[in-house]
Protein backbone atom coordinates (compact mmCIF):
# COMPACT_ATOMS: atom_id res chain seq x y z
CA UNK A 1 0.00 0.00 0.00
CA UNK A 2 2.72 2.36 0.77
CA UNK A 3 4.34 2.04 -2.77
CA UNK A 4 1.27 3.24 -4.11
CA UNK A 5 1.89 7.02 -3.56
CA UNK A 6 5.26 8.89 -2.73
CA UNK A 7 4.88 10.17 1.27
CA UNK A 8 3.11 6.94 2.17
CA UNK A 9 5.48 5.07 4.64
CA UNK A 10 5.92 9.16 6.39
CA UNK A 11 2.21 8.89 6.47
CA UNK A 12 2.21 5.45 7.69
CA UNK A 13 4.52 6.42 10.13
CA UNK A 14 2.97 9.56 10.82
CA UNK A 15 -0.32 8.15 11.51
CA UNK A 16 1.64 5.41 13.51
CA UNK A 17 3.43 8.14 16.02
CA UNK A 18 -0.23 9.67 16.49
CA UNK A 19 -1.14 6.62 17.56
CA UNK A 20 -3.79 5.65 15.25
CA UNK A 21 -2.73 2.66 13.97
CA UNK A 22 -2.46 -0.54 15.93
CA UNK A 23 0.31 -2.62 14.54
CA UNK A 24 -0.49 -6.74 14.80
CA UNK A 25 3.17 -7.00 13.51
CA UNK A 26 5.63 -5.31 11.25
CA UNK A 27 3.36 -5.76 8.48
CA UNK A 28 0.10 -6.00 9.68
CA UNK A 29 -1.79 -2.84 10.97
CA UNK A 30 -5.17 -1.66 11.74
CA UNK A 31 -6.73 1.42 11.91
CA UNK A 32 -8.24 2.58 14.69
CA UNK A 33 -11.84 3.96 14.52
CA UNK A 34 -12.81 6.49 16.46
CA UNK A 35 -8.96 7.50 17.13
CA UNK A 36 -8.99 11.14 15.66
CA UNK A 37 -11.79 12.20 18.04
CA UNK A 38 -10.41 10.79 21.12
CA UNK A 39 -7.10 12.41 20.55
CA UNK A 40 -9.40 15.79 20.35
CA UNK A 41 -10.97 15.43 23.35
CA UNK A 42 -7.52 14.62 24.45
CA UNK A 43 -6.31 18.01 23.16
CA UNK A 44 -9.40 19.73 24.90
CA UNK A 45 -7.87 18.88 28.31
CA UNK A 46 -3.80 19.61 27.23
CA UNK A 47 -5.36 22.88 26.65
CA UNK A 48 -7.35 23.01 29.96
CA UNK A 49 -4.30 21.89 31.07
CA UNK A 50 -1.80 24.53 29.58
CA UNK A 51 -4.94 27.16 30.80
CA UNK A 52 -4.47 26.16 34.56
CA UNK A 53 -0.72 26.23 34.72
CA UNK A 54 -0.53 29.43 33.34
CA UNK A 55 -2.77 30.97 35.81
CA UNK A 56 -0.56 29.16 38.48
CA UNK A 57 2.12 30.74 36.67
CA UNK A 58 0.48 34.02 37.38
CA UNK A 59 -0.24 33.33 40.83
CA UNK A 60 2.85 31.35 42.29
CA UNK A 61 4.09 33.06 45.17
CA UNK A 62 7.61 31.61 44.42
CA UNK A 63 9.96 32.65 41.97
CA UNK A 64 9.00 32.15 38.58
CA UNK A 65 11.87 30.37 37.44
CA UNK A 66 11.33 27.49 39.59
CA UNK A 67 7.79 27.21 38.24
CA UNK A 68 9.02 27.11 34.59
CA UNK A 69 11.50 24.42 35.83
CA UNK A 70 9.08 22.35 37.50
CA UNK A 71 7.37 22.59 34.52
CA UNK A 72 9.28 21.36 31.82
CA UNK A 73 10.53 18.51 33.83
CA UNK A 74 13.67 19.76 35.91
CA UNK A 75 12.05 18.67 39.39
CA UNK A 76 15.30 17.71 40.79
CA UNK A 77 16.62 21.10 40.35
CA UNK A 78 13.11 23.09 41.26
CA UNK A 79 13.39 22.53 45.33
CA UNK A 80 14.10 25.94 46.41
CA UNK A 81 15.82 27.72 43.31
CA UNK A 82 15.39 31.30 43.24
CA UNK A 83 16.82 33.44 40.29
CA UNK A 84 16.94 36.38 42.11
CA UNK A 85 15.91 38.46 39.22
CA UNK A 86 11.75 38.05 38.93
CA UNK A 87 9.22 40.00 40.57
CA UNK A 88 8.63 37.21 43.45
CA UNK A 89 12.07 37.01 44.22
CA UNK A 90 12.19 40.33 44.63
CA UNK A 91 9.65 40.76 46.72
CA UNK A 92 10.44 38.47 49.01
CA UNK A 93 13.66 39.89 49.73
CA UNK A 94 11.96 43.37 50.79
ZN1 LIG B 1 12.96 34.21 40.68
Amino acid sequence: MSKQFRGGDRALSLLSSAGQLDWLDPFTYQRREGKISQELGKLGKTQQHLNAQRQQYLRTPDCRWQFLLVAFGFTTAAPGFRCGHCDNCRDRRR
